[in-house]
C-alpha cells in the first residue's frame, strides 16, 4: 500500500488525485542500545527512525509523493526546487515517475556526489547556482512564480503534509508518541512536519529537540548566517524558510534548538555506522550528536527517545572516504594472519 493510501484520511488528497508513488515510508524504527549506553540511558529507551530506506534515500520522499501527486492533479507545467541535494534527488525521481518536467537549482560545488548522480540519472534539468542554498531558493521561488512552475521545496504545504506521516509511524511502533525526539534542522520543514504529526495524534507530548551545525545555526544565533559552513551539506542553510514554525514547535513542545560542531557530527556519524550498523549521511547524525552533547553535560532526556536519521550514508561517499583505514595487502600463496 502506498504511503498516501495508508494515511489517506489525514492527507489532502481525494479519489481523483493521481497517486505518484515509489514505495516511500514504512521505514524502520531501530532499537539502539549502544547509543543509549553512550548517552547514559537505559536499554530500550533510544530508537533510530532510519529514513535512509526511502526510495531515493531520504525522508524527502514522504513529502514528494504528496507534492508530486497534487502537482499532477493540478495539471502543473513542471516542478522546480532549490536543493542541497536530497530534495533534487527526490523531486527528479518522482517527476520521472509522474512524467513531469523537473528543474533543480543546486548550489555549485556544494552537493554530495550521490545526490547529484541521482538527479542526473532521473533526467532532471540541472541549474548550477553561483551562490549557496539560500540564494538558490530565493531564485527558484521567484522564477517558479513568474513562469508558473510548481515549487516542491518544503515551502510547498503538501511536502509538510506528507512528511508528518513519519510521526504517525513512530507512534504506531512505540504505541504512543515518544517523550523526546532529536533531529537535524536545516530549512526547518521536517521539524515542522513531525510536530504537526504528533499534534494531530493528540496529546502532543514530545519534546522536539532540533540541532543545527555550529557553522550554520541561524535558529540558535537568532539571526541569519550569510555564509553557512558545515560538512553536513544537507543542513548548510543560513536562512531557513520554516523558521517561524520551527521555533513554534520548539516552544509549544518544551523542546530546544541547539547546535553541534562538525567534529561532534562526524563522531556521531561514525558511531552510528560502527556501533549500531546504521550508515546515515553526516547531517542525519546531528540529532544524535545533540543527544550525546546534552547527556555529557548532565542533561539526560527522560523516557523514550527517538533520533531521526534523515538520509542514507551512501549519498555522500566523499565524507565516508575520510574515514578509510589503512588497508592490508594480500599476496596469493603467502600466509595471512587474521
Ligand atoms: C533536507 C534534509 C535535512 C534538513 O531538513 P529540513 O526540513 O530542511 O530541516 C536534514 N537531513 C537530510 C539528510 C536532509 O535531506
Amino acid at each position: 500500500m502506498t504511503l498516501i493510501d495508508r494515511y489517506r484520511g489525514r492527507l489532502p488528497v481525494t479519489s481523483r488525485t493521481p497517486i505518484v508513488s515509489l514505495g516511500e515510508g514504512n521505514t524502520p524504527l531501530i532499537r539502539a542500545d549502544r547509543l543509549a549506553k553512550a548517552a547514559g540511558l537505559r536499554p530500550g529507551s533510544v530508537h533510530l527512525k532510519f529514513e535512509g530506506t526511502n526510495p531515493t534515500g531520504s525522508f524527502k520522499d514522504r513529502g514528494m509523493t504528496v507534492a508530486m501527486s497534487k502537482a499532477l492533479e493540478e495539471g502543473s507545467r513542471g516542478v522546480l526546487c532549490a536543493s542541497t541535494g536530497n530534495t533534487a534527488a527526490s523531486a527528479s525521481a518522482y517527476a520521472a515517475k509522474a512524467g513531469l518536467r523537473c528543474v533543480v537549482f543546486l548550489p555549485r560545488g556544494a552537493v554530495a556526489l550521490g545526490k547529484l548522480m541521482q538527479a542526473i540519472m532521473h533526467g532532471a534539468e540541472i541549474v548550477e547556482v553561483a551562490g549557496n542554498f539560500d540564494a538558490a531558493l530565493k531564485a527558484a521561488l521567484r522564477i517558479a512564480a513568474e513562469q508558473d512552475f510548481t515549487v516542491v521545496n518544503s515551502s510547498n504545504p503538501f511536502r509538510i503534509e506528507g512528511q508528518k506521516t513519519a510521526a504517525f509511524e513512530v507512534a504506531e511502533v512505540l504505541g504512543r508518541a515518544p517523550d523526546f525526539q532529536f533531529m537535524p534542522v536545516g530549512n526547518a520543514g521536517n521539524i515542522t512536519a513531525y510536530w504537526k504529526g504528533y499534534k494531530e495524534l493528540g496529546g502532543a507530548r514530545t519534546h522536539m529537540m532540533g540541532f543545527q551545525a555550529a557553522g550554520a545555526a541561524p535558529l540558535v544565533l537568532g539571526h541569519m548566517v550569510r555564509d553557512p559552513k558545515t560538512v553536513a551539506t544537507a543542513i548548510r542553510i543560513g536562512d531557513p524558510y520554516s523558521k517561524a514554525s520551527a521555533l513554534a514547535a520548539r516552544d509549544e513542545s518544551g523542546g530546544m534548538i541547539g547546535s553541534v560542531t562538525d567534529g561532534q557530527i562526524l563522531a556521531a556519524y561514525r558511531f552510528l555506522a560502527h556501533e549500531e550498523g546504521v550508515f546515515c549521511e553526516p547531517a542525519s547524525a546531528a540529532g544524535v550528536a545533540g543527544l550525546l552533547k546534552l547527556a555529557r553535560a548532565g542533561r539526560k532526556p527522560r523516557g523514550t527517545v527517538v533520533c531521526v536519521l534523515t538520509g542514507h550514508g551512501l549519498k555522500d561517499p566523499d565524507t565516508a572516504a575520510r574515514f578509510a583505514p589503512r588497508r592490508r595487502a594480500f599476496t596469493p600463496g603467502r600466509r595471512f594472519e587474521l
